[in-house]
């Protein structure tokens, strides 16, 4: 079936916005999120201190990677853009401990549970922007560098050439500030620390979020 795409309005269908929000809320259930919440932009907690922690202790993606700690958007910038914002959709897919957990004999399917949260990210972010509300933008879970690149020797964007990914890989929520933690136990959903040491049998579950925001 052909998509469907709608003329550019000057209001980008505010009227309809609120059926539009639910309809990606769902749209993210159906691609696989465990849950959805359509949220207030104003109510995205963005703070220097979780790029910090892309710091200290230091992450292999840190300076790795275009959309990574330091190279990508700082929470200061993000958070004077959420201020033209009203409504995003925040999900999460929860995972396997024994595939969130950094272990080399689970990577192909952490690299895939982390491929399937983008994946929900660009669908939902494609589907807002062909309805009219293009400014529609959104954020994924852990490194691009390690998501999509692990094969590969460098950051090709780096280098001042084309991402290979441009059009799938996104910055990771953490990387720009937001303190993803904190977004998900306030919707009263379950996420627990992990630890890069720690073991599947310690872990009570792995949760990947990601967030689109819409108007
Ligand atoms: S080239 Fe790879 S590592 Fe660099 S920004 Fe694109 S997806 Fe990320």
């Amino acid at each position: 079936m052909a998509k469907k795409i709608e003329k550019i309005r000057v209001d980008m269908n505010a009227g309809r916005l609120q059926e539009d929000l639910e309809k990606y809320r769902l749209k993210a259930l159906e691609l696989g999120a465990t849950q959805a919440a359509v949220i207030r932009a104003g109510d995205i907690p963005v703070d220097e201190r979780v790029t910090l922690k892309c710091q200290i202790p230091r992450c292999f993606g840190y300076g790795a990677g275009a959309h990574c700690p330091p190279n990508t958007l700082k929470p200061g910038e993000l958070r004077e853009l959420l201020k033209k914002f009203q409504f995003a959709v925040f999900f999460i897919k929860e995972v396997p401990p024994e595939v969130i957990v950094r272990d080399k004999a689970t990577i192909k399917e952490r690299v895939a549970a982390y491929q399937e949260v983008f994946k929900i990210v660009n669908d939902v972010e494609s589907l807002a922007f062909h309805d009219g509300h293009y400014l529609a933008f959104g954020f994924g879970a852990g490194s691009c560098r390690h998501t999509f690149c692990g094969q590969m020797e460098n950051c090709q964007a780096m280098e001042g050439k084309k991402c290979r990914f441009s059009l799938r890989s996104r910055p990771s929520m953490e990387a720009v500030g937001i303190d993803v933690y904190q977004m998900v136990a306030r919707l009263g959903w379950d996420i627990y620390p992990i630890g890069s040491d720690d073991k599947p049998e310690n872990i009570v579950k792995g949760t990947l979020a990601g967030l689109i925001v819409v108007q």
